[in-house]
């Protein structure tokens, strides 16, 4: 099922858990604005290049839209769809003062110079220019997408508008970024983790791991999980997979990884065909890459207890049923990856406030409001009678449904 069909059938199920009226539900179904841009730019050897460039701001009754930008060949329309709905589910969950949106561009980033790359989010950011804002839609990075684009799209922005830091999120520190941000995703999946765990008697410590991703989320949940004492038995990324049963040394891999050294030469592991990680043995799961990699074909193989989403929709709604029927618990991507939103809020509001919050100050509010959402989340369960996945949804769209309206539809 593609990723529009999954979400709006979870975001569906959800509505009509929560009685909404079909009018209300249609209109919180379909998005606020889609932009579809042509973006065109000197390539380096002087050949001239054509990107098709999308934002799709979804809803904004609680807030300014709030979502990234992500540079992937596979991004299409439908794709940004979805991703820009779950932006708002998932804000509304983390309680967080925002809408929901997603941009993109259908590239290959790998295949791309610095300056290409550069002329090609400068180009973007012009078309959209108009469209973004502090307090209207703020994008953020996603994969493909770093603190690097996030300082082109603030410089070209401001060209136009003055100097605006809250204009996007997720920049690098000089230029007002905040603390944290960077291993906030990867931080949000490890607090995820272990109130999912406590609920269940266990902690991340003692318990084993498989993590497919070593990108930004990946890699950060690695390093956390690790330092928790969670052991990282298995772990792959587009490149290839490994494994160590007596857990992999994490900060031993990253800096083989700084150094320029792929997964598969790492010395401390054994090389694993990357179709077996996903139904590899371990306690917990860790998808944090791209959508739809749990489906029908291999959720009947899957040997994890938990399911902890870092990815958005890795789990596709046939394999959902499948893993419930298991006994899998999934943790869903709405609240297990919303550490790097609410980090992202915690940006905004400094810049806005013009005043920088340290390192400690960051962490600890990203815990308290992870451990506020799961108690919300949990209790929706209860009232409800639902799993974790329409517990959040729930959640998200009763919160976003009340404000719509509370807002009104008089002209
Ligand atoms: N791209 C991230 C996400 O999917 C972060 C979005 C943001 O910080 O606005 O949640």
């Amino acid at each position: 099922m593609n990723a529009l069909a999954a979400t709006s059938r979870n975001f569906r199920q959800a509505a009509r858990l929560l009685g909404l009226d079909s009018k209300l539900e249609k209109s919180l179904l379909i998005p606020f604005r889609e932009i579809k841009v042509e973006c065109t730019i000197p390539k380096d050897d002087g050949t001239l290049a054509s990107f098709i460039g999308f934002r799709v701001q979804h809803d904004n009754a609680r807030g300014p839209m709030k979502g990234g930008i992500r540079y992937h060949p596979e991004v299409d329309l439908d794709e940004v769809n979805a991703l820009a709905q779950l932006m708002t589910w998932k804000t509304a969950v983390a309680a967080v003062p925002y809408g929901g949106a997603k941009g993109g561009i259908g590239c290959s980033p790998g295949e791309l110079s610095r300056s290409e790359l550069e002329r090609l989010t400068r180009v973007f950011t012009q078309k959209i220019h108009d469209l973004i804002g502090t307090h209207t839609d703020v994008p953020a990075p996603d994969m493909g997408t770093n603190s690097q684009t996030m300082a082109w799209i603030l410089d070209e922005y401001s060209k136009f508008h003055g100097h605006s830091p809250a204009v996007v999120t997720g920049k690098p520190i000089d230029l007002g970024g905040s603390l944290g941000r960077d291993a906030a995703t990867g931080r949000g999946v490890m607090y995820a983790t272990e109130a999912l765990l406590a609920e269940h008697g266990k902690s991340i410590s003692g318990s084993t791991f498989v993590i497919q991703g070593f990108g930004n989320v990946g890699s950060w949940a690695a390093q956390l999980i690790h330092e928790k004492g969670g052991k990282v038995i298995a772990l792959g990324d587009v490149t290839g997979s490994i494994r160590n049963k007596n857990g992999l040394d994490i900060p031993a891999l990253m800096k083989h990884r700084n150094d320029g050294g792929s997964l598969k030469d790492f010395h401390d592991a054994e090389v694993m065909d990357s179709s077996e990680l996903l139904v590899h043995e371990c306690d917990v799961l860790i998808p944090c890459a791209l959508g739809g990699v749990l489906n029908r074909e291999n959720a009947p193989d899957v040997k994890a207890k938990f399911i902890i989403e870092a990815a958005n929709h890795p789990t596709d709604p046939e394999a959902d049923e499948i893993l419930a029927k298991k006994g899998v618990t999934v943790l869903p991507d709405i609240y297990a990856n919303s550490g790097g939103v609410i980090v992202s809020y915690f940006e905004w509001v400094q810049n806005i406030q013009g005043f920088m919050w340290d390192e400690e100050k960051v962490n600890m509010e990203l815990h308290k409001y992870m451990n506020s959402s799961f108690q919300h989340i949990k209790a929706m369960c209860k009232s409800q009678d639902c799993n974790l996945r329409m517990g959040a949804f729930s959640l998200g769209v009763n919160r976003v449904a009340r404000a719509t309206l509370l807002r009104g539809w008089e002209a």
